[in-house]
């Protein structure tokens, strides 16, 4: 199974709060979907599946949860690549900033670009807005509206548990490229430091790509968007 080469978990469940995350590493990209569920209610969502929907589905059955939404930070080819085979399994409704409505129709267009074929996504059922709230069991989400990577992008934060699942708005040392079509530089840093400088330290970030980091280490050492940034301004 072809899958399971990319395949790569990761469980961390912070004690004193109700999530449980885990995060899988699926695809040529090398992206990272994220299941997050409430361990109150075992209720769940599923952001960004980018590829291996059986991986994904198996790890949804084995958590015995209920999978209540797909959230899209982004609708880039690298993280939809499993939507509609997880969305028709678990009959669930998909979330997505209606920004990236165009990029989501067109990701046939975006995988030739590529190389790759892909079939195609349905529209999204909720069109997410900066400011909303979105609860699943016991946790509560903030929208948090990053254009500049794409048009659509978000980040999703959790307060109470100190966490943001940061699609490829940042990085580990690093930022979400801005060459592809609807990308912005301008906006991507003007983003990050207008809605994610202000969280506290010691967030947690788990990015689109690569390992996990921390607010305040991105802060100072982004060499992009850090205090001592040297690039792209
Ligand atoms: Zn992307
Ligand atoms: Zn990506």
């Amino acid at each position: 199974m072809p899958d399971l080469e990319y395949a790569h978990i990761v469980v961390s469940s912070s004690i004193g709060t109700m999530l449980r995350l885990q995060s899988f590493t699926v695809g040529p990209f090398a992206e990272n979907p994220y299941l997050l569920s409430c361990t109150e209610t075992n209720h769940a969502l599923l952001v960004d599946p980018g590829d291996s929907p059986e991986l994904l589905w198996q790890a949804i059955v084995a958590a015995q949860v209920k999978l209540v939404a797909i959230v899209l930070t982004h609708a880039h080819l690298d993280h939809v690549g499993a939507v509609e085979a997880i969305r028709r399994r678990a009959q669930t409704p998909v979330y997505l900033h209606p920004a990236d409505n165009e990029l989501l129709a067109n990701v046939v267009a975006q995988g030739r670009m590529f190389g790759l074929e892909l079939t195609p996504v349905a529209p999204a059922e909720r069109q997410l807005a900066h400011g909303d709230r979105i609860t699943c069991g016991q946790l509560e989400l903030h929208v948090l509206h990053t254009p500049g990577h794409s048009p659509g992008s978000v980040c999703l934060y959790l307060p109470a548990e100190q966490t943001l699942i940061a699609g490829d708005t940042l990085f580990q040392r690093s930022v979400g490229r801005t060459d592809l079509p609807g990308g912005d530089a301008q906006e991507l840093f003007r983003s990050i430091e207008t809605q994610l400088w202000p969280l506290p330290d010691d967030v947690r970030v788990y990015p689109g790509h690569g390992p996990a980091t921390m607010i305040g280490e991105e802060r100072e050492f982004n060499p992009f968007v850090g205090a001592r940034a040297s690039w792209g301004r």
